[in-house]
């Protein structure tokens, strides 16, 4: 039961990463009351140590039949940017047919338009987000650099681009190493072409900003605690929520926001939702004195180098292995090899190893929307790489259906029974 003497909340969040925490804000500036549950606490997952980007210009899904070009040689290299460990193969099967499918050119037009609307309403709610949360100083404008080892590496990003432009998204082409030099110097010279992204925002550092939010949504009355939930039931008052230990509340509205585990919660009502998780991993070194001037992408490689204020971070890969198994720190070791061959003046001792379960449906689609078996149950998760990038976006569309608004865009692509 609900401890004595606290109010029943309006709404209940479930999950206090950036998701959950932005959207509660977002609930709480409406005037609801709210509960945020989370089994550990804030930014214990995910979205405590991701690269820091609001990659408004990632507009591209992730099924493309390019990736399926790319994918077979990635996964020859047991350490290389994508890899599926033998023992998860069967496992994600299901999820890679999905993939499979949604790489069909008619099909990543659709997600391609989809991520455009998502991501004008994500970059127009972000500076607003910033300011009532008193986060704007964490915002950084140093854009993005992605470089390329070949003229055909290059080349074949060219549509993507043409896309981007289509929608007025700025980036410039630049070639040569002199040229690529005058982003980012101390590039190893296998460079030899590269797209700057002027765009790319980036936050100081993720952890710092999940908790100063959640700072802010309960020095104004919002509630955090600490709990598991295990079931969900719809009630003749809204929805019944359980909790490892016998704990249970009920709200008018629930809304998952609990990442890579929101299908167990979906289930419950349900909802089969194929969410896996791509395991992305990461080194922050402690460096202060490297002149990183920008985010760098290394699309080829699967990583990026991201300035923080706690130091320099150098991540990504996808690893499709489940929720369970234990990390494989050799792959952040790779990365890290990988960024020392292509940066040599960088220093890369003394780093803090790191691994995430980035939230990932196979169209590279969140779901925001509800449960299709009552209305009172709003899910808000799948965001893959993008979930810091969407966080005020996403937040800002649920309180809209919360409130029952019409929702600044069309959220068709985005409902849970799409598959
Ligand atoms: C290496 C890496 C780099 C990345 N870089 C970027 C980037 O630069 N830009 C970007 O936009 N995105 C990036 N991402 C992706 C981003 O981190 C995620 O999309 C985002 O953090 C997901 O946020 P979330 O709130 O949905 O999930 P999470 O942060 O995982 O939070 C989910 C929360 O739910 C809680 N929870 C789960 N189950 C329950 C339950 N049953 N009861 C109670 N609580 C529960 C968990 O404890 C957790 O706190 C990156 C990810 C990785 C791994």
């Amino acid at each position: 039961m609900a401890v004595a003497g606290e109010t029943q909340p309006d709404i209940i969040v479930v999950g206090a990463g950036i998701l959950g925490i932005s959207t509660a804000f977002s609930l709480q500036q409406k005037g609801h009351s709210v509960l945020v549950l989370d089994r550990k606490g804030p930014a214990a997952e995910a979205s405590r140590g991701n690269a820091g980007a609001f990659a408004f210009s990632e507009i591209i899904p992730l099924a493309t039949p390019g990736m399926m070009r790319k994918a077979p040689g990635w996964l020859l290299d047991p350490l290389g940017p994508l890899s599926i460990p033998p023992r998860y193969a069967m496992n994600i099967a299901p999820w890679m047919l999905r993939f499979w499918m949604a790489c069909r050119p008619e099909r990543v037009e659709e997600s391609i338009n989809a991520q455009i609307e998502l991501m004008a309403h994500s970059k127009h709610a972000l500076l607003p987000f910033l300011k009532k949360t008193g986060t704007g100083s964490m915002l950084r404008r140093d854009g993005n650099l992605q470089v390329y080892e070949s003229r055909a590496e290059f080349e074949a990003t060219l549509p993507y681009w043409d896309a981007r432009e289509k929608c007025a998204i700025p980036f410039e082409h630049v070639h040569g190493s002199y040229a690529i030099s005058e982003y980012q110097p101390g590039l190893d010279e296998r460079f030899v072409s590269a797209t700057f992204t002027p765009e790319w925002y980036s936050i100081s550092d993720p952890l710092e900003y999940v908790l100063t939010i959640a700072e802010v949504f309960r020095n104004r009355g919002g509630r955090i605690e600490v709990a598991e939930v295990v079931d969900l039931s719809p009630s003749l008052d809204g929805v019944n929520v359980d909790c490892v230990g016998g704990q249970s509340f009920n709200a008018a509205k629930v809304i998952i926001c609990a990442g890579a585990w929101s299908h167990k919660l979906a289930r419950k009502l349900g909802d089969r939702i194929p969410l896996e998780t791509e395991r992305g991993y990461n080194t922050t070194l402690p460096t202060a004195e490297f002149d990183l001037r920008t985010q760098i992408t290394f699309g080829g490689h699967g990583f990026v180098i991201s300035k923080l204020s706690t130091g320099i971070r150098v991540g990504g890969a996808v690893e499709l292995g489940g929720l369970t198994a234990p990390p494989n720190y050799r792959r952040a070791d790779a990365l890290l090899a990988k960024a020392k061959l292509f940066l040599p003046d960088l220093d890369t001792e003394g780093g803090t190893q790191w691994m995430g379960f980035r939230p990932s449906l196979p169209d590279t689609l969140p779901v925001i929307g509800p449960s299709k078996q009552t209305n009172d149950v709003v899910y808000a998760f799948g965001h893959g790489h993008l979930g810091l990038t969407q966080a005020a976006g996403t937040a800002s569309l649920v309180t809209e259906l919360v409130d029952g608004e019409k929702p600044s865009i069309n959220l068709q692509p985005f409902r849970a029974n799409r598959f």
